[in-house]
Formats: C-alpha cells, sequence, structure tokens
C-alpha cells in the first residue's frame, strides 16, 4: 500500500491501438486500457485469446505505435523520448517472449544470442564471455552450453535463455508475455519460481501477460482481466480471487483445475457460451453481452464504464 504514495514506473493512459482491416473498419485490438504499475511490482494482464493482452504489452515497449494514449515511464511520455533517452529506455525495458521456438535465432550460439545487447551496448569481448557465464548461471544452465544451438535445448532450457538475454542489459521493468504458455506444466512451476527468485534479487517489476487465471495467483500482486480489448475487471490478487465480481472473471476462475477432490466436486465450472467476438468495429455495447447470461437490455445497448467497488478493485459491468 506505501507503493501508491509514490509515482507509478509505468503509466498506461487510456491506450488504444487500431489495425485497418479495411476501409471502413477498424481493428479494435486495444480499446481505452489504463493502468499503473508501481516499482517492484508483478501486474499481470489476463483474458482470451485476441483480447487485447499482448498488443497493449507490445505498445508498451514500442514495438506497436498506439492510435492513441499515452504510455508513461518513469515520468516520461515513452513517445516523446529523445534519442539519448530511447537508448536508456531500450536497456530499462525488456520483453520475454512467449515462444522459446520462435524466439531465439537458430544460426546463433547462445553465448551470441544472450551477448548480442551487451556487445551493442559497446562492452569489450572478454567482458562479454564472463558476463553471459553468469546469466547463464543465474537461469540455471552454465558455461557448457554457451557454444550450444537453441535447437538443442528442451522447451523449458529455451525459455531460460531468453530469460537470461533479457536480463543481459540489467532492465529494471520486463513484459513477459506468456512465457510459460508453450511449456510443460511440470517446467512451467520451475520457470515462475525462477521469474519470482529474480524479481526478489534484482528488484525487478514485471508485467505477466497469461491467458487463464491459474498460473498467475502466485506471481501477482494484481490482475486485469481484458476482454475484447477493454479491461472488466482488476483487483489485488487476493481480492480478485476470493471476491471476482465481473460475469467474465467469474467464468475463467470456475475453470480453473482444484487439485483436492473434494473441493473440485464441490466446485462448479461457469461456461462461456460462444466464441469471443470480432474485434472488428466492435458495437458501443458492453463486449460480453452476447456471451453473458445475466445479460439485460441495457447491456446490449450501454458500454459498462470501469468503476471502483471497493479500494483498488474496479469493474466494468452494470450489475455492479
Ligand atoms: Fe453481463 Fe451486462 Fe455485466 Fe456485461 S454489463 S458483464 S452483459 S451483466
Amino acid at each position: 500500500m506505501e507503493n501508491k504514495e509514490k509515482q507509478p514506473l509505468v503509466q498506461v493512459k487510456n491506450l488504444c491501438k487500431y489495425f485497418k482491416v479495411g476501409r471502413h473498419a477498424d481493428l479494435k485490438a486495444v480499446d481505452g486500457v489504463t493502468f499503473d504499475i508501481y516499482k517492484g511490482e508483478t501486474v499481470s494482464l489476463v483474458g482470451e485469446s485476441g483480447c487485447g493482452k499482448s498488443t497493449t504489452g507490445r505498445c508498451m515497449i514500442r514495438l506497436y505505435e498506439p492510435t492513441s494514449g499515452q504510455v508513461i515511464y518513469n515520468g516520461k511520455d515513452i513517445a516523446k523520448l529523445t534519442k539519448a533517452e530511447q537508448k536508456e529506455f531500450c536497456q530499462q525495458v525488456q520483453m520475454i517472449f512467449q515462444n522459446p521456438y520462435a524466439s531465439l535465432n537458430p544460426r546463433m550460439t547462445v553465448k551470441e544470442i544472450v551477448g548480442e545487447a551487451l556487445k551493442q551496448h559497446g562492452m569489450p569481448a572478454k567482458e562479454v564471455d564472463q558476463k553471459v557465464e553468469q546469466l547463464l548461471e543465474t537461469v540455471g544452465l552454465n558455461k557448457d552450453h554457451m557454444s550450444r544451438f537453441s535447437h538443442e535445448f528442451s522447451g523449458g532450457q529455451r525459455q531460460r535463455i531468453g530469460i537470461a538475454r533479457a536480463l543481459s542489459v540489467d532492465p529494471e521493468f520486463i513484459i513477459c508475455d506468456e512465457p510459460i504458455s508453450a511449456l510443460d506444466v511440470s517446467i512451467q512451476a520451475q520457470v515462475i519460481n525462477m521469474l519470482k527468485e529474480l524479481q526478489e534479487k534484482r528488484g525487478l517489476t514485471y508485467l505477466f501477460i497469461a491467458h487463464d487465471l491459474s498460473v498467475v495467483k502466485y506471481i501477482s500482486d494484481r490482475v486485469i482481466v481484458m476482454y475484447l480489448g477493454t479491461m472488466v475487471e482488476t483487483a489485488e490478487t487476493e481480492e480478485l480471487y476470493s471476491n471476482p465480481q465481473h460475469p467474465y472473471t467469474k467464468a475463467l476462475l470456475s475453470a480453473i483445475p482444484e487439485a483436492d477432490p473434494d473441493k473440485a466436486k464441490a466446485s462448479k465450472r461457469i461456461p462461456i457460451k460462444g466464441e469471443i467476438p470480432s474485434p472488428i468495429n466492435p458495437k458501443n455495447c458492453c463486449r460480453f453481452a452476447e456471451r453473458c447470461e445475466y445479460a439485460t437490455e441495457k447491456c446490449f445497448q450501454e458500454m459498462p464504464e470501469l468503476h471502483e467497488i471497493a479500494p483498488g478493485h474496479k469493474v466494468a459491468c452494470h450489475l455492479t
């Protein structure tokens, strides 16, 4: 809570990213998203594929130019950085990508992949070697791996290489774009634990992007649930899991497998009917209306505003 008195490290303000898909058609991938991230926090963005979570992350690292809205990093609008500030931003903000199979260049050795950014920053070759060795140890690999190619590694090991690459320039903020969704369940926990340890040791701040709520509970301080380009609910993790309010969040939570057989018997899965609708020219009403079992006429006519129902807990639903 003391965090909240400080200035956020990242401020996303009314961010929109539309893609033109025809003369009169806009694919509204992100449509008015606003949130803050404080230093040392992990904020998770969760929703089905196509909800705009990865596009939000990509706008925050300038891989996409937003259609409108702002991303403020350390008090500066990232669209207005000078050349020197851009260089600093690129060092301070890194991304770990979803697919460890596609995000590593198959023609480069591990040493080249992890050391690439260090070389670009002018580090002498000998120091690069030492730093790469240290980084590999940090992520649970070793110096014997340096001369190998990425295809010689398992999925979990490849993601460790991706994490070592992100850490190489000593960033303070890392966007983790579904870093574990391509990995076996047994490996997922190892990678999550490693990210948590790294956060504690290095004081990192994370935006963690995931498609379901099961994996983010143990790593997040706060969770944002997105649906079709908009935020539908956000709260501190404990509050969101114990007191979900939006019908979509409730359905996502009900889909989490329960390990305890007694609890599993008692819990009821809330099905979400139909498919996620097209984000092309969406209607100005509740975007979840077509799939919501509580939808009323108002839901098909008016877009619900995201409003605070308890300190730090916001919901976009006409019923709250
Ligand atoms: Fe369901 Fe209406 Fe709430 Fe949308 S606003 S989630 S349709 S009840």
